[in-house]
C-alpha cells in the first residue's frame, strides 16, 4: 500500500532510473504537471480578461486541494462580480472564445446541475472544465486542503481511499455511490475521530478565517502551520488507518442514527438534522454533512440499491486489509 505513495524528490542521477520507476506507478503528481497546470491556468486567465476585465478564475477541486492524483482533470471556478449573470449565455461566450484559441473538445454543458466548458490543451494535454460563480466549492477546496496540511497521514489515507473508490467503481454520483468529496471528508471525519485524534476539528476552534458566501458564513481556524504536531501523539501508520477507515465503515459505522460531521468533529444524530425519512430523492441512507452547505447531504445520491453495493465494498475491503499478505494487489482489483 505504501508503495503507491513514493514522492521523486530525489536529484541524485543513480537513482534517478529507479525513480522513474516508482513515479510511473506513484498516484502522487510529480512537479512538472503541476507546472504544466499552472500554464494552462495563465492562458485561460488571459483570454478571460480580454472578454471580462473584473472576472477572476479559481483553481478547485482536487488540483488545489492537494487530493489529486496524477493526471486528474482541473477544475476550474470562473468567477463573476455580478451574481445575476445568464450562466449558460456566458458558458456559451466562453466555449466560443476558447474554441477560437485553438483549444479541443470545447463544449458548453449548460443544462448540467453545475453547468460547465469543458476542454483539452493541445499544448499540455490537460482537461478542464470551468463552473461559473460555485464560490463554495472554491472554499471547500480551501478547507481540505488546510486539513492536508496538519498531518501527512490523510493526503495518504485518501489517496489510497480515492484509488480504491476508482477501481472498484464506487465513485460514481450518477450511479448512486459517492464523490471524490464525499471519500475526502469522510477520511477527515475518521481522522477526527481516531484516539488520540489525528486531526483537530477546524471550525470548532477560534476562526481566523471567514468569508461569506451565499449567505453562508464558512469560518475556521486557518493557521494550519501552528498544528503540525498535533497527531503526533498518534503513531499509527497510514496502512493501519487504512485497515481502520473500511474497518469503520464496514462495522462501525451506525447507518441508521448517525450522520458524520466534519463541521462539529463527531457524529451527530439523523434526527438533529431531519434526516431520518425520504424526501423527494433524497433518502439519507448513509449521511455526510457538507460542512459549509450545511443542509446538504453528500450522501443523498445514494439509493436502496447502491447502498448495498458500498457497504459490500466496504467489507470487502476490510476483509482485505485484515487476512490478505498482499492487500496492495487486491484492493485495487478492477470489479
Ligand atoms: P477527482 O480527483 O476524483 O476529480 P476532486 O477532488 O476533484 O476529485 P470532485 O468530487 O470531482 O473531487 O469534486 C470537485 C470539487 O467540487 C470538490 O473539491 C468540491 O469543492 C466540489 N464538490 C464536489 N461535489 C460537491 C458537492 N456535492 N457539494 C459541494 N461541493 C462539491
Ligand atoms: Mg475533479
Amino acid at each position: 500500500v505504501d508503495s503507491l505513495l513514493v514522492e521523486d524528490e530525489s536529484d541524485d542521477k543513480n537513482e534517478a532510473k529507479q525513480h522513474k520507476n516508482h513515479r510511473e506507478k506513484s498516484l502522487i503528481p510529480a512537479e512538472e504537471e503541476k507546472a504544466k497546470q499552472q500554464q494552462l491556468l495563465t492562458l485561460l486567465e488571459k483570454l478571460i480578461i480580454k472578454e471580462w476585465p473584473t472576472a477572476r478564475l479559481y483553481l478547485y477541486g482536487s488540483c488545489a486541494n492537494s487530493f489529486g492524483v496524477s493526471k486528474s482533470d482541473v477544475d476550474l471556478c470562473l468567477v463573476m462580480e455580478d451574481m445575476d449573470i445568464n450562466k449558460a449565455e456566458v458558458l456559451l461566450k466562453l466555449a466560443d472564445i476558447l474554441q477560437s484559441d485553438n483549444l479541443q473538445n470545447v463544449q458548453a454543458l449548460t443544462r448540467a446541475r453545475v453547468p460547465i466548458v469543458k476542454l483539452m490543451d493541445p499544448a499540455t494535454g490537460i482537461s478542464c472544465d470551468i463552473c461559473i460563480n460555485n464560490v463554495l466549492a472554491v472554499v471547500n477546496t480551501r478547507l481540505l486542503r488546510d486539513y492536508a496540511r496538519i498531518d501527512m497521514r490523510l493526503r495518504h489515507l485518501a489517496f489510497i481511499v480515492k484509488h480504491w473508490a476508482k477501481s472498484r467503481g464506487v465513485n460514481e454520483t450518477y450511479q448512486g455511490t459517492l464523490s471524490s468529496y464525499a471519500y475526502v471528508l469522510m477520511c477527515i471525519h475518521f481522522l477526527q475521530q481516531r484516539r488520540p485524534a489525528i486531526l483537530p476539528c477546524l471550525q470548532g476552534m477560534e476562526a481566523t478565517y471567514s468569508v461569506t458566501v451565499d449567505n453562508i458564513e464558512c469560518a475556521y481556524f486557518d493557521q494550519v502551520e501552528k498544528l503540525r504536531d498535533f497527531g503526533s501523539h498518534n503513531k499509527e501508520t497510514v496502512s493501519q488507518l487504512v485497515w481502520g477507515f473500511f474497518n469503520y465503515w464496514a462495522y462501525r459505522h451506525d447507518y441508521t442514527d448517525s450522520v458524520i460531521s466534519v463541521r462539529t468533529g463527531s457524529i451527530i444524530s439523523k434526527r438533529e438534522k431531519d434526516w431520518t425519512r425520504r424526501i423527494g430523492n433524497d433518502r439519507h441512507l448513509i449521511c455526510i454533512e457538507d460542512p459549509f452547505e450545511t443542509s446538504h447531504d453528500l450522501g443523498r445520491v445514494v439509493d436502496k440499491h447502491s447502498i448495498r453495493v458500498l457497504r459490500e465494498e466496504f467489507e470487502r475491503a476490510a476483509e482485505i486489509m485484515q487476512f490478505d499478505p498482499n492487500p496492495c494487489v487486491t484492493l485495487f482489483e478492477p470489479y
